[in-house]
């Protein structure tokens, strides 16, 4: 059979927000335009020079049903959680933080000459694995295979295959695909996506088209495709960079609250009712 490709569904303009104790980002998923595209709760994108749109970060705040995926280009986020984990996530890492029945922490980014720059993506987790043990998968940018083509295309694998190269972040619910996609002028980039999966692109350099049937897309956007086997991105004069981020779909019901993602309200006021009694995570 032939591999069918997938068309725009829709494009999405970032809203700015301001989010943790004053930051600004664009968001792109979880707002009123786009609730949520199953597995994919929340997309945020930082990225500024100025530190009054960053220094203030994201004091201590939990985590409950979710997943949270922190992928920084420039700068660094100082991150500590009530558990004992620390560290830090600079230019080219990623977290991919499974937080399971919950996590308490604070995510500051720092204030450098580079600024700030990045995205967070908060993947869903099914019924079954809402109350899990927390995960952290903390990958050093050196540990990120970027696969070099003929044409000129960098893909950079954090999780999914491409080539035959498998990324390093394993074990996620969604089998997800998270790849940082470089298309020079006049190329073209294909990747196939399991036809039952969501898939996204974030475009946040350059210009594209991402399917037969779209115009050229600037950053910021957010393309969401419908169904297919495979995307395909083309571009002309200009070179493209984004993320192409794909998951499988739960389909359950979903209750949400800040920072809490559960299946029933009744969950999430349990969740509440242990954050005051002071035996949350
Ligand atoms: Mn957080």
């Amino acid at each position: 059979m032939d591999s069918l490709p997938r068309r725009i569904e829709k494009i999405i303009e970032p809203q700015p927000v301001v989010e943790g104790a004053g930051v600004r980002l664009k968001r792109s998923i979880g707002t009123r335009r786009l609730d949520y595209l199953d597995p994919f709760l929340l997309l945020d994108h930082f990225a500024s020079t100025n530190p009054d749109d960053y220094k203030a970060g994201f004091p201590l705040h939990p985590h409950r049903g979710i997943e949270t995926v922190t992928y920084v280009l420039a700068g660094t986020v100082h991150h500590k959680d009530t558990l004992g984990n620390a560290g830090s996530i600079g230019a080219g890492d990623i977290q991919w933080m499974t937080a399971g029945r919950g996590i308490m922490h604070e995510e500051m980014p720092q204030v450098r000459p580079e600024g700030i720059a990045g995205f967070q993506l908060w993947v869903n987790l099914p019924a079954k694995l809402k109350m899990t043990k927390p995960r952290y998968q903390e990958i050093r940018s050196n540990e990120i295979p970027e696969i070099k083509r003929a044409d000129g295309a960098k893909i950079r694998v954090v999780t999914g295959t491409v080539d035959g190269i498998n990324g390093p972040v394993s074990g996620i619910a969604a089998d997800p695909t998270y790849l940082d996609v470089f298309v020079p002028p006049h190329a073209s980039f294909t990747q196939p996506i399991n036809r039952r999966h969501t898939v996204f692109a974030y475009v946040f350099d350059g210009e594209a088209r991402f399917a037969e049937n779209g115009t050229v897309t600037s950053p910021p956007r957010l393309v969401v495709w419908d169904g297919g086997d495979h995307v395909n991105v083309t571009t002309a004069e200009s070179s493209v960079r984004f993320l192409l981020v794909s998951g499988k779909p739960l389909n359950e019901p979903i209750a949400r609250y800040g920072p809490f993602v559960m299946n029933t309200r009744e969950e999430i006021e349990r969740t509440l009712r242990e954050l005051r009694e002071g035996t949350f995570g």
